[in-house]
């Protein structure tokens, strides 16, 4: 196996100097072309399974970041401003059909670069994102406004009515756990409604954006609409935020950049929407299939070695089967298999960085000297790569490991007595991005659906994920919404318009 990984990497990495240079050094993309950054400072891309440098990107520059605003509020005004809805939504299926042929490309652009299996990608991002064109594509020219009947103006007739218009150049800022399909929930409605974007992508996972500027010019994308500009999200996130050219901030990541980001963006008024994290309960009730919820749940906290803003980290189990569940649980996380993003043979990768690896361990340690009972894992190993075994605790949900977020293959089960106590706990949270109920009873479904704190729910499943579907949090976990029809009004604004006649 080894020595078809070593190829495999081989052939990566032949692919990577094709598209950048021998030392696969790559450059912003910036007015439909690769440029060079105005700075010196670059970034490099690790392979976390392998503590390898594979590529580097630039430590853009406040002027980097400039130039790309300046070229992405010049289309609107250029040929893009000139299209119909029609002609945009052909480009945007366009830029999926390229996507699909190039899935496999993209797909270990992101995994191994934060040290995910490969096979993951596949399955859930680039599907993902490849929807997510195709869906909004259809939007582009069914953004409609309204006429609305008015009592006149002084005595005389009015024809009222309204215009919905792109709010302008959008600064689409991502995190690296799933960083194309969430890019794509970000661009697919601004560009359906005619904004163009400036894209941020975090400093582990910059070359599946620079690859995605390039497929929109081979798509036929005016030159400008989309522009990457790769960075820390200290200097060049903060230059994006700040800049008084950009109308809106999409920013997915963790709660402490997004206070940071809002407070920075009120200066110039920006429209914003933010999605945060999580620590969201998964609870099972005694009437579920256990079968079936011990695989969601496995799959829930372990899927992308944890590092997933939805990850059900809290698991509530009735207690007249929190026995069962726990051994269960404790079987399942036995036998995932770790290894390299390319092995198929990989179930769980490496956590994406030192920094993640150093913040899980040191909550695996926290949960310790709280006293909560070590199910399974609990060991960790960056001899090679930044491995974490998965880890589950038993305890309650006062530790710190049940109520900050972790990210990371760290679960805590919870046992609990009934509906009011599984709500009471589920809610005790100061996130509230998704929860998922276990159980056969659909009363009791809904029920639990109605009363819990959360964006979204999920029954008997978890992660339904899907483009035509709303997503966002309540409390810390964010404010506003993205996919779903409603996305398409966090990237216009109405423009009322009356005619006196
Ligand atoms: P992060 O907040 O550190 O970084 C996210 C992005 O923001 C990166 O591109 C980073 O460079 C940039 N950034 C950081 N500070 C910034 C600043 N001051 N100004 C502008 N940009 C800045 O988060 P992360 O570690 O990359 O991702 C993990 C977090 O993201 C977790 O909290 C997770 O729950 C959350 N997340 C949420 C969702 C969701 O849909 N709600 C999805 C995925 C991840």
């Amino acid at each position: 196996m080894s020595n078809l990984l070593d190829g495999a990497y081989a052939a990566f990495h032949q692919e990577l100097a094709q598209r950048s240079n021998p030392s696969r050094a790559f450059d912003n993309f910036i007015d439909g072309r690769a440029l060079p950054s105005t700075g010196t400072q670059r970034i490099d891309v690790i392979n976390p399974a392998r503590k390898t440098t594979f590529a580097s990107v630039p430590d853009s520059t406040d002027a980097d970041v400039d130039s790309a605003v300046r070229a992405a509020a010049a289309q609107l005004t250029g040929a893009w401003s000139t299209l119909s809805g029609a002609e945009r939504g052909r480009l945007i299926l366009r830029l999926a059909d390229l996507i699909e042929r190039d899935k496999e490309l993209i797909g270990k652009m992101d995994s191994i670069s934060i040290g995910r299996p490969f096979v993951e990608t596949q399955i859930l991002d680039l599907p993902n994102a490849i929807d997510t064109l195709r869906y909004f594509a259809g939007w582009a020219d069914k953004v409609t406004g309204t006429t609305i009947p008015t009592g006149g103006y002084f005595g005389r007739p009015t024809h009222s009515y309204t215009r919905r218009e792109p709010v302008g150049v959008v600064g689409a800022i991502v995190p690296w756990n799933t960083p194309f399909m969430i890019t794509m929930w970000k661009l697919a409605p601004a560009l359906a409604v005619g904004c163009t974007i400036v894209l941020k992508p975090a400093e582990e996972t910059p070359l599946s954006a620079l690859h995605l500027a390039a497929l929109a010019r081979e798509a036929g994308f005016p030159d400008g609409v989309i522009n990457v500009v790769t960075g820390r999200g200290e200097t060049a996130g903060a230059a994006l935020v700040r800049h008084p050219m950009v109308a809106k901030i999409t920013f997915t990541g963790g709660p402490e950049a997004g206070r940071a980001i809002g407070r920075s963006a009120a200066d110039t008024f920006k429209r914003l929407s933010l999605e945060l994290g999580g620590k969201s309960p998964q609870i099972v009730f005694p009437d579920a299939d256990v079968d079936a919820a011990v695989r969601g749940l496995a799959m829930g906290i372990f899927f992308n070695q944890g590092e997933v803003c939805a990850a059900g980290s809290r698991i509530l189990v009735h207690r007249s089967i929190v026995d069962q569940v726990s051994s269960a649980m404790a079987a399942a996380a036995g036998s995932v298999r770790l290894g390299d993003p390319l092995d198929p043979e990989t179930q769980m990768g490496a956590l994406a960085s030192k920094a993640q690896f150093d913040r899980v361990a040191g909550y695996i340690d926290i949960a310790r000297g709280e006293n909560a009972e070590l199910l399974a894992g609990g060991t960790v190993d960056d001899s090679h790569g930044f491995f974490v075994r998965p880890t589950l605790f038993r305890g309650s949900n006062d530790m710190r490991i049940a109520q900050e977020e972790i990210f990371g293959p760290v679960g805590i089960i919870i046992p609990f007595d009934d509906e009011e106590d599984a709500l009471r706990i589920a809610n005790d949270s100061t996130y509230g991005l998704a929860a998922v109920v276990w159980t056969s009873d659909v009363a009791r479904s809904h029920r639990m659906a109605a009363g819990l704190r959360a964006g979204s729910v999920w029954i008997n499943g978890w992660a339904a994920i899907d483009a035509r579907l709303p997503w966002g949090g309540v409390k810390l976990s964010g404010a506003g919404r993205e996919n779903g029809a409603a996305a398409l009004d966090a990237y216009t604004e109405t423009k009322t318009v009356t005619v006196v006649l």
